[in-house]
């Protein structure tokens, strides 16, 4: 595996069809099913790590942001990464850069309405990634649906020459969907973590049960989650992320809520299967994750 710190130093080392994943690094195994996707679709694999400062609203939540690259480095290596770019802040941002993607409809509401400028900053950085690295297929997870959303959107209207693809979404075995920021979760926040996935899960088996009525659907998950304070739970449909009222289309039960100081999102995608919504629980380990708990 090489580590390239540039865009055309990355691209010196290519052979045949190209594969991306971004990421913001601290690898879970959420990250690493990614990698383990997507070497199965490319020849040459090529795994970002950037922690873009545009995308964070919050500048306490960026300095905070867990950053180890060899460890990282070590992970890329195992799950047959051939390219770990990990560029310095002016190869994605050269001095004065002033030019944004703007984001539509589809950024609008949750994500896109309680961090203002997330969006822009995400479609901003994985532009700049598709142009300067010029992959074929990039690999992003069903964690953040709304990003996979507006990153759809984005390719289809700017016309990039790229297939993207989604993976699932990893959960522990108790539920808590990995992400990079659990590290921060003290013993008693990661308890009471577990009511977002606890209350996206009761959402199913009511689903699975009949139900397709929006507003108790997200009752039950607002009720799951009264211990925690709630940004928004919301279903979605899938294709447009505007509310729905009643679930008669493939949607997103979604939820973001403050545990403590720590900001977490979770989702439940519903599938259409048959005629009939098909909630999907995501992929829980067998066993706890290493990486992502302290
Ligand atoms: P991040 O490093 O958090 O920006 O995430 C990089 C990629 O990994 C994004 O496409 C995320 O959606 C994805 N990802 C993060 N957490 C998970 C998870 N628990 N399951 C699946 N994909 C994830």
């Amino acid at each position: 595996m090489e580590v390239t710190h540039t865009f055309a130093a990355t691209r010196d080392l290519y052979e045949g069809r190209i594969g991306l994943l971004p990421t913001m690094g601290y690898f879970h195994e959420g990250h690493l099913s990614l990698m383990d996707l997507l070497r199965r679709e490319c020849d040459t694999m090529v795994v970002s790590n950037f922690v873009n400062p545009t995308q964070f609203d919050q500048s306490a939540d960026l300095d905070s942001y867990p950053r180890d690259i060899d460890r990282d480095s070590a992970l890329a290596e195992e799950h047959g990464v051939d390219i770990h770019f990990v560029p310095e802040v002016p190869e994605i941002y050269p001095p004065g850069s002033s030019t944004e993607v703007t984001v539509g409809k589809v950024a609008l509401g949750m994500e896109g309405k309680h961090r203002p400028s997330h969006f822009v900053g995400v479609a901003t950085v994985v532009a700049k990634l598709f142009a300067g690295l010029r992959p074929d297929i990039a690999v992003f997870g069903k964690k953040d649906a709304q990003q996979i959303a507006v990153l759809k959107g984005m390719v289809t209207d700017l016309r990039f020459p790229v297939e993207i693809v989604s993976g699932p979404l990893v959960r522990e075995p108790d539920g808590l969907a990995l992400s990079s920021r659990n590290v921060r979760l003290g013993a008693e926040e990661r308890e009471r973590a577990l009511a977002i996935s606890r209350g996206l899960f009761q959402a199913a088996m009511q689903i699975d049960a009949g139900e397709r009525d929006g507003d108790r659907l997200e009752a039950t998950v607002s009720r799951s989650i009264s211990r925690l304070d709630a940004d928004y739970v919301e279903l979605v449909a899938a294709e447009t992320m505007e509310p729905i009222a009643a679930l008669d289309r493939p949607a997103v039960l979604a939820v973001a809520a403050y545990v403590g100081e720590v900001r977490l999102i979770d989702n439940l995608s519903i599938e259409w299967v048959d005629g009939t919504p098909a909630p999907d629980r995501g992929l829980i380990l067998e066993e706890p994750s290493r990486l992502s708990a302290k």
